[in-house]
């Protein structure tokens, strides 16, 4: 599972709040799960979206994309139109966060670029910018488009109510979005989208144009393997045209192998590059926001540590399997990973020993802690195959270690709070 970046706004999340009641107790599995099955996905750049909105014949303004300030003042044309300069990351909220900009000038461009490129967006640095035509906005809208894992379908969501708010939309008022899922067969029909359309747009031309668009995102959707394809916004301009002025895309990473031009696109970060070198060492990993490192046996287990993080007042750093086989080598890898995140301030090993040998694990411990220099506080949890001999080998280590999963997630959430002071 490799592209996966800090879970930002994305059809995904609000599929998510649409589905579940708020405060539900099983929140958090549902929407980690759900999340990283998604985002476990090749992202591309907005700029990149539009190229192939483009391509599908979706109305989208022209746009240059600069990697430094001297590339703008010489590829961006001083034509004197009202310009918008977007940071380009894997990352939803950019306008939110500062990275997306209107100008009046070209002077504005510049000096916009430059505000831009290098900012810290949700722990990613822009390295890229889109300078693009602005439009002036009536309205703005939101059409998406993701796997439904419930109806085993492609789902298509709308919304009058579209722009940065559409997750406090979906959250306040869901009965706003309007879900409808897809025949595989029979794929999006004429009237379907036409229907979908006449509900955001009460005039009937206007209605029509976004019916296009809808039904050219799904063709694109389908042709690409796409996992998830969101226009937010969608938008109507005072001249009563219809226009995409932003594009998400995700791409199932099983397909890849059959989509050689959405593969040339990938643009792996510095996470991303982690997550997929702890792949290959066996390790399912995928880092989070939070500052409880995990580190546990099974996908299921790694869910249910993570609940359990978050039951207790946590935040989970990470997501990260060390798999079904005993090796200790794994355990040593693993633990440097984890510590490798700055944010860690406590660490929680829950190792159910199945085929996995507890006793292997603890001597992996043992190496890793020989290895790593630490002093990020690390409590045990081992139950299962060789428990008894694997507690008994860390006796030596000091680490505190404990019988249950709830307690070693409380020790750990209070060894972080402690280790930060
Ligand atoms: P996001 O915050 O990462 O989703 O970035 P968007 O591209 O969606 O931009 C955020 C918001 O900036 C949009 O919802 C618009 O309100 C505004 N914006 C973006 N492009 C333009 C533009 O060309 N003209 C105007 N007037 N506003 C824009
Ligand atoms: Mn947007």
């Amino acid at each position: 599972m490799g592209w996966i970046k800090s879970i930002n706004i994305s059809a995904r999340i609000l599929f998510n709040s649409l589905t579940i009641s708020p405060g539900s107790k099983y929140n958090f599995t549902y929407s980690i799960y759900n999340n990283f099955e998604i985002l476990a996905r090749m992202k591309i750049h907005e700029y990149q979206a539009r190229n192939l909105f483009r391509k599908y014949g979706i109305p989208v303004p022209d746009a240059v994309v600069c990697h430094s300030v001297d590339e703008v003042e010489k590829n961006v044309p001083d034509d004197g139109k009202l310009k918008v300069v977007k940071a380009q990351v894997h990352a939803g909220g950019r306008g939110k966060a500062g990275g997306v900009k209107l100008a009046r000038t070209k002077a504005e461009v510049v000096e916009n670029a430059r505000q831009i490129l290098g900012m810290d967006i949700k722990g990613l640095t822009v390295e890229k910018v889109m300078v693009a035509d602005a439009v002036n906005i009536e309205k703005e809208f939101y059409v998406g488009l993701v796997n439904d894992r419930n109806s085993k379908s492609v789902t298509l969501m709308a919304s009058a109510e579209g722009g940065v708010e559409i997750e406090e939309v979906a959250k306040v008022s869901p009965e706003k979005i309007i879900k409808l899922s897809i025949d595989p067969l029979l794929g999006l029909m004429d009237f379907q989208a036409r229907a979908v359309a006449l509900q955001l747009f009460g005039e009937i031309m206007q209605a029509l144009a976004a019916a296009a668009i809808i039904k050219k995102l799904y063709k694109l959707y389908i042709d690409t393997d796409a996992s998830l394809a969101e226009i937010n916004p969608l938008v109507l301009t005072p001249e009563k045209e219809v226009c995409a002025i932003d594009g998400k895309m995700n791409f199932d990473d099983n397909a890849l192998f059959r989509q050689p031009e959405i593969l040339k696109m990938r643009d792996v970060s510095a996470n991303e590059q982690k997550e997929i070198d702890a792949n290959e060492k066996g390790l399912s990993y995928i880092k989070l926001d939070g500052n409880i490192g995990c580190m546990v046996n099974g996908a299921g287990l790694a869910m249910t540590t993570m609940d359990m993080i978050k039951l207790y007042g946590g935040e989970p750093a990470n997501f990260l399997d060390i798999g079904g086989s005993s090796n200790p080598k794994k355990v040593v890898e693993a633990m440097e990973i984890l510590l490798s995140d700055k944010h860690v301030t406590a660490v929680m090993i829950n190792i159910f020993g199945g085929i996995t040998r507890c006793d292997d694990v603890a001597r992996g411990l043992i190496a890793a802690l020989g290895q790593i220099k630490t002093e990020v506080p690390i409590v045990v949890r081992l139950s299962g195959t060789n428990a008894k001999e694997g507690l008994e080998l860390l006796k030596s280590t000091g680490l505190p270690t404990v019988n249950t999963m709830r307690e070693a997630a409380q020790k750990a959430i209070e060894l972080s709070k402690k280790s930060k002071a």
